[in-house]
This record gives structure tokens, C-alpha cells and sequence, in this order.
């Protein structure tokens, strides 16, 4: 095994179950984990079937349908790129989950073993220094929907949301339906100049929560999925105080983002989701393009007490993050150091007090 080969299994290797799973939920592959597998759609080969198998402890993936393959997660990056036509090298795959999980990679204490290695290295210092260029150059196809389909759905009272005060007028603005025949609460996401990019659902079925609450929504045997990573949720509502405030408060769901609106107005709305907890460079650019000067991260609290393994999991991916886009932005941090929130929590699920003291005692690193 050569040094490269070996850095790029140390690479892999490291990737936890969740992190996989958060990338697989950004290329809009609906995953679900059960035990140590991730179970998700088929977008190997542009599938729609939850025939895709990851296997924590091999972290490889098996397609059970038309690729009925096994492959790491570089192939699974390669074959995607394919599907649009784009060839890209196991080096370019390599760099994009770098990029992906904001991974701090170093490079200096690296030997090469000959000279055919430092030339691959060079094509991968090109590749990162034409980065910015290409991706000016690469035309993102997004796909928009007729919003139509909303407008046949009911929207009755949904006290759950209600009692959670998210109110009405809120959810009539967003556009919330109901679909009876999943018996889901249906979310519309538009682009920030509002074009219907997908459509998404949150389960009522109390055992269909195991299979992940959110999901992209089916409705009249379409599926209005998108590339969660390609938009920010709310951005279309909130994007002209986000101009003038030139700060974004980003939620990792979308019921933050109305929750915030009910408590705050329309007229202060201020926030985003990213729905997961990554945020893109992508994402990061379209609120650059807004001017904006601080991005606070207002993800769910994912810790049980300050120091656990969870807690040290989730301050590297925050540290991570900082690291990656603070040299483009002030990036500032909603953390609870006081235990204010419950477990899994965002900080606008209690009062207005403790989103508030959240807010004024948040962190920058
Ligand atoms: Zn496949």
C-alpha cells in the first residue's frame, strides 16, 4: 500500500456513521441509520429506491439494484459526478469529502514515496488552487417544480405545530400543507427568488420516525427531492432583513426557522436552515452575496452534558466549520455552555428569554 493510498483509508476510516450519513442526506439520498448500516436511496445510478447499503464497519457501500456493487465513498462521489456528465479523478473525490467535512488535512509532514506520487500531489495542488475559478465556471442544474401540486393539498389546523407556537399566519406564508395520503406536514423549498426547488415532509406516523422525520415528499407519484446543499431554507422570506441586518441566524431544521418568525415577526425574520447540520460552501456564498458580516450557527444542541464523547464530537465539527469559512465571514455560535436546552434541542425550542440569552452570550471563536 502506497503513502497516498494509505492517507485516503486514514481519511475514510475516520468518517463516522453520522457524518456519512449527513453527506448521503446533502446529495439527497434520504438516508436512515439502522444500527451500523445507513440505508439510502439509490443516487449511485440516479435511483429512487432505498437500495443503497453503507456498512459502518467495512465503510463501503453496496447497491442492491442496477450497480449491484460495492464501492467506497471516492467511488460514490465519482460515480454521482458521472451521472452529470462530469469525470473527475479519484484525487478530485478525495479533495471534495476533504472540502465536504471541512476536514483539516496536512499535507507538509507528508513523504512521497516517488516521483509518480508527487506528481498526482501536483495535480491536486492545480485542482485546489483552480477551485475557486471552476466552480464559478461549473453551472449547478438545479431542478424546479410546478407548485401546482400545493395547491390541491389541504391545509388544515395542525395543532402539533401550533401548541409548539408556531403560529398560523406563519405556516400559511410558508405555505404549509397537509398530505393525507402519507399523513405528512408538507414543506415547500423555494429558491431564494422563489421557485419551487422541493418539497419535504414531516412524518405524523409515529413509526415511520424511525425511518428519519423528514423526508422528501411524494405526491402524485413524483418525488420533489433536491440537493438540500443547493438552497437555504426560509432564504426566499428572510433574505431582505438578512440584507439590511447583514447577519443570518442559521437552523438546522425548518420548524426553527417558522418558530422564529412566530416569535420574532415576519418583519425581524432573520433565519435560514440548512436542514442537517452542514453548511456548504455553496450556501455560504449566497449569503455572502447578501453582504452578509456574521453567520450565527444556532444548530441542535448534540450533547448530553459539557465533556461526554458526543459533546467532543460536536465542538470539532463546530471548530472545523469555524476554521473553514471564518476567513470569509465572522461565524459566531449559539452554544448552551449552561444547559439551558434539552438534549437535541435547537435553541429556539424553549422560551424567548433563553433564545435570547443564547444569542447574546453566543461564541466566537
Ligand atoms: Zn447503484
Amino acid at each position: 500500500m502506497d503513502n497516498l493510498k494509505e492517507w485516503s483509508e486514514n481519511i475514510k476510516n475516520s468518517l463516522t456513521i453520522e457524518q456519512v450519513k449527513d453527506l448521503l442526506f446533502a446529495l439527497g439520498g434520504d438516508p436512515a441509520i439502522k444500527n451500523d448500516i445507513i440505508v439510502a436511496r439509490t443516487i449511485c445510478h440516479g435511483g429512487q429506491s432505498h437500495k443503497l447499503y453503507y456498512y459502518d464497519n467495512t465503510k463501503l457501500f453496496k447497491c442492491y439494484t442496477d450497480c449491484s456493487d460495492t464501492f467506497d465513498i471516492y467511488e460514490l462521489i465519482i460515480k454521482i459526478n458521472k451521472l452529470e456528465n462530469a469525470e473527475i479523478t479519484l484525487y478530485q473525490a478525495i479533495q471534495f469529502i476533504i472540502n465536504f467535512f471541512s476536514l483539516t488535512v496536512s499535507t507538509e509532514n507528508f513523504v512521497f514515496s516517488n516521483e509518480e506520487l508527487l506528481s498526482d500531489w501536483q495535480i491536486l495542488n492545480k485542482y485546489e488552487k483552480n477551485s475557486s475559478q471552476k466552480k464559478e465556471q461549473r453551472t449547478i442544474e438545479l431542478k424546479y417544480y410546478d407548485d401546482k401540486i400545493l395547491k390541491y393539498l389541504p391545509h388544515p389546523k395542525i395543532p402539533m405545530w401550533i401548541n409548539e407556537g408556531i403560529n398560523q399566519e406563519i405556516m400559511d406564508a410558508a405555505g404549509i400543507r397537509f398530505d393525507p395520503v402519507s399523513w405528512g406536514i408538507v414543506i415547500p423549498h423555494y429558491t431564494p427568488d422563489n421557485r419551487l426547488i422541493g418539497i419535504r415532509e414531516r412524518t405524523l406516523i409515529k413509526e415511520e420516525e424511525n425511518n428519519g422525520k423528514y423526508k422528501p415528499a411524494i405526491l402524485n407519484y413524483q418525488m420533489y427531492n433536491h440537493p438540500l446543499g443547493f438552497n437555504l431554507y426560509n432564504l426566499n422570506k428572510s433574505k431582505d432583513n438578512i440584507r439590511k441586518m447583514k447577519k443570518v441566524i442559521i437552523f438546522e431544521g425548518e420548524k426553527s426557522c417558522l418558530k422564529y418568525a412566530s416569535m420574532f415577526g415576519i418583519e425581524n425574520d432573520i433565519s435560514v436552515a440548512v436542514c442537517g447540520s452542514n453548511l456548504t460552501t455553496y450556501q455560504v456564498e449566497m449569503l455572502k452575496f447578501l453582504d452578509v458580516e456574521e453567520i450565527v450557527i444556532a444548530f441542535d444542541k448534540q450533547f448530553k452534558e459539557i465533556g461526554d464523547n458526543e459533546f467532543k464530537t460536536w465542538t470539532k465539527k463546530l471548530k472545523d466549520l469555524n476554521k473553514k469559512y471564518s476567513p470569509l465571514v465572522q461565524i459566531s455560535f449559539m452554544f448552551d455552555k449552561w444547559n439551558l436546552l434539552d438534549y437535541k434541542d435547537s435553541p429556539i425550542d424553549k422560551d424567548k428569554n433563553t433564545f435570547e440569552k443564547l444569542f447574546k452570550k453566543r461564541v466566537m471563536l
